[in-house]
């Protein structure tokens, strides 16, 4: 089943969060602060990634049977400048977790190329002092944390891997630091990861990810799994985080309202392609491509304004076998026979030049942008 795409209480919670922390002050001394810059810091240039999903050969030659690819990921480009945060945004199996992993070399793309401030990321994967300077985020902070380690260990593990700290009275001390700066106590490292709650496990996630001083965050749906009240809480550290310490971030969620508010320039993906990237304001204002546009008519009306939602109708096709022409055309209220035959190319937007968009009708010019979003005004 597709993933829902939410939204709701999450922009009062977040905004309720941002003001408590406002009222209880600065968390801690952060240390090892960056300086944002201009250049990119992560570009990703025609990344694809794709997955052999076919049967063994002896079966595939007794059934007649073809391979079969998985196109997860099918020409990716992006830049991100240093110091913002570039979100990713779509139903599930619309590749942006698998862009998350091919951009920290988890995975080596099929083609195309991710470059790590200035430098080919396969090349900076090779050497330890490059990859230290990019960390990611998982989903799930209990998987991703050793159950039999203490606190401590577990956020110590990357300053001994990369060599940052050799004495152990330091790293003591920088562990205590970490941990003030993620907004638990220093005691909380002699603990182990069952005896915190999920939110708690997430900052203890993110202590660890800054342990190696990195520079770059991937957050792969990092508070999915958290209450709407402490999503908002991790939210507000990770964009105190950027703010003080000069983090770059790729952010991975389903959640448009968390997106609004951590993004600065959100990228709407659909069948491993990106649909739309626009500026996270100019996106919610005014979404060109049918399918952002599908999905911010989809937003649950939590806040109970009145506002009629109109879920996105069909299933997301399979990856293994696209559909021709734009992917979007057998969901789309405005295909016609080019969008059926001719991909369309990803190109600034008329009337919004700061947005691109892969759509025959917006560069045709027979969308129409002066139709105002109900949910964009709800969500403002
Ligand atoms: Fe719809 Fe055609 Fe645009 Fe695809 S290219 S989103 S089918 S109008």
């Amino acid at each position: 089943m597709a993933e829902q795409i939410v939204a709701g209480p999450t922009a009062a919670a977040f905004a309720a969060a941002t003001e408590a922390a406002r009222d209880a002050g600065p968390a801690a001394v952060p240390a090892f602060a960056h300086a944002a810059g201009a250049g990119p810091m992560l570009e990703a240039e025609e990344l694809a990634r794709h997955f052999d999903v076919s049967r063994p050969l002896l079966q595939r030659l007794f059934a007649g049977e073809a391979r079969r690819i998985l196109r997860a990921v099918d020409g990716v480009s992006f830049s991100i400048p240093k110091g913002t945060t570039l979100s990713l945004v779509g139903e599930s199996g619309c590749g942006k977790s698998t862009v998350a992993r091919l951009v920290v070399g988890l995975y080596p793309p099929t083609r195309g190329r991710a470059i790590f401030d200035g430098q080919d990321l396969a090349q900076a994967r090779a050497d330890s002092a490059q990859r230290r300077r990019m960390q990611m985020i998982f989903q799930d902070p209990y998987a991703s944390l050793n159950p039999r380690w203490r606190v401590q260990d577990i956020i110590a593990e990357p300053i001994r891997a990369f060599g940052l700290v050799t004495d152990r009275g330091a790293q003591r001390d920088r562990v205590a630091q970490l941990l003030t700066q993620v907004g638990l106590s220093p005691l909380d490292g002699e603990k182990f990861p069952h005896e915190f709650s999920g939110g708690q496990r997430q900052r203890i996630s993110i202590a660890r990810a800054l342990s190696s001083n990195p520079e770059f965050l991937v957050c792969d749906e990092p508070t999915s799994a958290l209450d709407v009240s402490v999503q908002a809480q991790i939210l507000n550290l990770m964009k105190a985080l950027q703010r003080d310490l000069g983090l770059t971030y790729l952010f991975i969620s389903h959640n448009l309202a968390v997106v609004r508010q951590i993004s600065d320039r959100i990228g709407v993906m659909y069948l491993g392609r990106i649909a739309e990237l626009a500026p996270a304001e100019t996106l919610f204002t005014t979404p060109r491509h049918p399918y952002t546009r599908a999905l911010m008519e989809a937003i649950p009306d939590l806040d109970m304004t009145g506002r009629k939602r109109i879920p996105v109708g069909g299933e997301v096709p399979s990856p293994i076998s696209p559909p021709p022409g734009c992917p979007f055309h057998p969901r789309c209220p405005l295909a016609n026979d080019r969008c059926r035959a001719e991909v369309p190319a990803l190109l600034s937007a008329r009337g919004t030049p700061e947005s691109v968009v892969a759509c025959h009708a917006v560069e045709e010019g027979r969308d129409h942008i002066e139709a105002p979003l109900a949910v964009a005004a709800a969500l403002s």
